[in-house]
C-alpha cells in the first residue's frame, strides 16, 4: 500500500491531554481521532491493528468449537427487566426512547441478549455445551473516560457466553476459555498475567482477569515471589497479623483517655500522640480507624461500620462480600458525623448502635485507641471483642500490600505490580438463567436452567495496552503479530524513477510473499523526515531503497527493535524477510512467557 494516498497524518507532538503513552502515540501515528469524550475514530493504521488482533481472537476460539454470531447494539428494556438489571445497572446503561417511546439501552454487555438468543433454541441436554461469542461496539457511559482506547465510552468487545447442562461442565468450559485466552494473549507477544479477580457487581462464582502489565495500568495486582497465587488487590487474601503488643497488660476502656488538639484528628496526630507509654509517639498498629458505610442489596438499605488498624487501608471489595451487599458505599460524611456526634477524625466504633465488623489483624488486641465520638477525645485501651455489644466479627477487611506474607503458600511475600485489565473470564451459574428461564431438559426429562459462563477481551483497549510496552524515545514497536503493516519500504528517490521502480518492485515481491506493506512513496520529503515517520509508525522491519544502496546492489534493512542495520541484494529481500518474521514471531512468543 502507498503512504501518499493513504489516511495518515503524523504529529510532532501530542495534544496536551494526551497522558498515557499509547494515547500520546496513536494520536502522533494518526492511528486514532478523538470525536466526543470516550469516542473516538479508527483509522485507518489503527483499524489494520485491530483486525489483526481480531483475526487472531477468531483463530483461537474457533479452535474450541466456538461460535460467532453477531446482536444488536440497541436492546430493549424488557430483557433487562427480566433479569433485573434494569433497575440496577447505574449510569453507564446509556438509556434511550425511540419514536413510539419505547425504553432501549445502548449495549454495555450481552448477558441479557445472548441468554435470550439460547433459550429459543437449545431444549434439550443433547444440544449443549454451547459456546457463542461476536466481536462488536459496547456502549459504556462511563464516569471518567480517559486514556484514549484504554478506557472509552464506545469500544470493541470480543464477548462469549457459554451454557452448559452441569456444573461439572462449566467449570471444564471455564477453564478451556483460560487456556484459550492465555494463547490470544501469547500471540500478542506481550507480558500477561491471568490474575484472580472479584466477581464485583456481576456476581457469579469466580473469575480470572488477564492483565497486561503496565507502569500506566488502572489496576494493582498482588503475586507471590514463591508460589503461582496472583491477584487483584481487590481479591488479595491479606494475611492475618500477629497483635505486636500482646505482651503488654490488658487495660480496661479508658474513655477520653486522651484529647487530640485541634479539630480533625489526622493519622499524624495520633501518630505524635505522646504517653508515658510511648514516648516517642503512639504507633499506628496501636491505633484503630473507623469507616462507616451505607450497604444495598435489592431494595434493602443498611448501615455499617468497619474497624482497622490505622495503617491498613480497607479493600471495599471484601466488605462488600462480607455484609453480603450488591452495593457499598461510605456512608455521606455529614450523615456520619451526625450520628456520631463528632467530626469524622473523632469518630471510633464504641457506642453506635450498629454492626460493627473489625479487620482479623484487629483480633485478639488489646490497648488500642479509637475516636471518642466526641471532637477532640480518643479512647484508649480499646479490646474490640470485650468492648463491641454489636461485634459482628473479625474478617478479612484490608488491602494486601507489597510485602505481605503470602496466605496462599505461607512461603513466599507479595510483590506489586501494575496491570491493564484486558480480558475476563467469569463463571456465572445460573444469575442469568434463572430469572430468564433459560432451561433444557435433562437426561431424566427434568426442567434445568442452565449453567452459563461469560468471557470478555478487550479488543481495542488491547491494541492501547500492547503500545504501553512496546515503545521507545522515537515511536511505536509493534510486535509483529498485530502490527498494522510489517515492513516499511521507504522510497529515498528524490524523484529518480529507477529507484522509485525498485521500491515498487520491493513492495510487490514481499506483497506476493504475504507480507503486508506500507511504501513511502510520497513525494518532496527529505529522508530524515521519513525515517522519522517510520520511527514513529513504528513497523517491525524498515526497508531503504535509496540511490547510494541501488549503486552498490543492496537495499538496507533495519529493525526497528533493536536498530540493527543490514544490507541485502533486492533479489534476497524476500527471503530475508521471512527469516526475519520466523525470529520475530519466536521472540514475541518468549516475551510472553518471560
Ligand atoms: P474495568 O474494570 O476496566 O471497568 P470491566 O471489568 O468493567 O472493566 P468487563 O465487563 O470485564 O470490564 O469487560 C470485558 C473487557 O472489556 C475488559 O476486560 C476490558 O478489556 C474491556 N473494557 C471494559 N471497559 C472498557 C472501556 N471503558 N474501554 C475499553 N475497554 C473496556
Ligand atoms: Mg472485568
Amino acid at each position: 500500500m502507498i503512504q501518499s494516498t493513504l489516511l495518515i497524518t503524523t504529529y510532532r507532538e501530542a495534544p496536551r491531554d494526551a497522558d498515557t503513552v499509547s494515547q500520546q502515540l496513536m494520536l502522533r501515528a494518526g492511528m486514532i481521532q478523538k470525536v466526543a469524550a470516550g469516542i473516538y475514530d479508527y483509522l485507518p493504521l489503527a483499524l489494520r491493528a485491530i483486525r489483526k488482533f481480531e483475526r487472531i481472537v477468531r483463530e483461537e476460539l474457533d479452535r474450541d468449537g466456538c461460535q460467532e454470531l453477531l446482536m444488536p447494539i440497541v436492546q430493549p428494556k424488557e430483557l433487562w427487566e427480566e433479569s433485573g438489571r434494569w433497575q440496577f445497572y447505574g449510569k453507564e446503561l446509556l438509556r434511550l426512547h425511540d419514536r413510539k417511546d419505547a425504553e432501549f439501552c445502548l449495549g454495555p454487555t450481552h448477558e441479557e441478549v445472548v441468554t435470550d438468543v439460547v433459550r429459543r433454541h437449545v431444549k434439550s441436554y443433547k444440544q449443549l455445551p454451547m459456546n457463542l461469542y461476536q466481536i462488536q461496539t459496547k456502549f459504556r457511559d462511563e464516569i471518567r473516560p480517559r486514556f484514549g482506547l484504554m478506557r472509552g465510552r464506545e469500544f470493541l468487545m470480543k464477548d462469549g457466553y457459554s451454557f452448559h447442562a452441569t456444573n461439572e461442565d462449566a467449570d471444564r468450559g471455564y477453564w478451556q476459555m483460560f487456556e484459550a485466552y492465555s494463547r490470544i494473549f501469547r500471540r500478542l507477544g506481550v507480558h500477561f498475567r491471568p490474575v484472580e479477580a472479584d466477581s464485583g457487581a456481576i456476581g457469579g462464582s469466580f473469575t480470572h482477569e488477564f492483565h497486561v502489565l503496565a507502569g500506566s495500568g488502572e489496576d494493582a495486582i498482588l503475586s507471590c515471589d514463591a508460589c503461582e497465587y496472583t491477584s487483584n488487590v481487590e481479591k488479595t487474601a491479606a494475611p492475618k497479623l500477629p497483635y505486636p503488643y500482646a505482651d503488654e497488660p490488658v487495660l480496661p476502656l479508658q474513655r477520653e483517655h486522651f484529647q487530640t488538639p485541634g479539630i480533625v484528628a489526622t493519622e499524624a496526630q495520633v501518630r505524635a500522640f505522646r504517653d508515658a507509654d510511648h514516648p516517642d509517639g503512639l504507633p499506628l498498629d496501636h491505633a484503630t480507624k473507623c469507616y462507616v458505610y451505607r450497604a444495598t442489596r435489592g431494595d434493602r438499605t443498611w448501615d455499617a461500620v468497619v474497624v482497622l488498624r490505622a495503617d491498613h487501608e480497607p479493600n471495599p471489595a471484601k466488605i462488600r462480600a462480607v455484609l453480603e451487599a450488591d452495593g457499598l458505599d461510605l456512608m455521606p460524611i455529614e450523615e456520619a458525623e451526625r450520628m456520631a456526634g463528632a467530626r469524622s477524625g473523632f469518630i471510633g466504633p464504641i457506642g453506635l448502635d450498629l454492626p460493627i465488623y473489625v479487620d482479623a489483624s484487629l483480633e485478639g488486641a488489646h490497648n488500642l485507641t479509637c475516636g471518642g465520638n466526641r471532637d477532640g477525645a480518643h479512647h484508649f485501651g480499646f479490646k474490640p471483642d470485650r468492648d463491641l455489644p454489636t461485634l459482628a466479627g473479625f474478617f478479612d477487611l484490608r488491602l494486601a500490600r507489597e510485602g505481605d506474607a503470602c496466605v496462599r503458600c505461607g512461603v513466599g511475600t507479595y510483590q506489586a505490580f501494575r496491570g491493564i485489565e484486558v480480558g475476563q473470564v467469569f463463571k456465572l451459574g445460573t444469575k442469568y438463567s434463572k430469572p430468564m428461564a433459560c432451561v433444557f431438559l435433562d437426561e431424566a426429562g427434568q426442567e434445568q436452567p442452565m449453567i452459563m459462563g461469560c468471557y470478555g477481551i478487550g479488543i481495542t483497549r488491547t491494541i492501547a495496552a500492547v503500545l504501553e510496552q512496546n515503545y521507545d524515545e522515537d515511536g511505536i514497536i509493534w510486535p509483529w503479530a498485530v502490527a498494522p503493516f510489517h515492513v516499511h519500504v521507504l522510497s529515498l528517490d528524490g524523484g529518480k524513477a529507477d529507484i522509485a521502480d525498485a521500491a515498487a518492485e520491493a513492495e510487490r515481491a514481499l506483497e506476493a510473499a504475504g507480507f503486508d506493506v506500507l511504501r513511502d512513496d510520497r513525494p518532496g520529503l527529505s529522508p530524515g523526515v521519513k525515517f522519522k515517520d517510520a520511527d514513529l509508525l513504528g513497523m517491525p522491519l524498515r526497508v531503504v531503497v535509496g540511490a547510494k544502496g541501488l549503486k552498490d546492489g543492496v537495499v538496507e534493512l533495519r529493525d526497528r527493535r533493536t536498530k540493527y542495520v543490514w544490507k541485502e541484494p533486492p533479489s534476497e529481500l524476500v527471503a530475508a524477510v521471512r527469516a526475519f518474521a520466523e525470529k520475530a514471531s519466536r521472540e514475541d512468543a518468549k516475551i510472553a512467557k518471560d
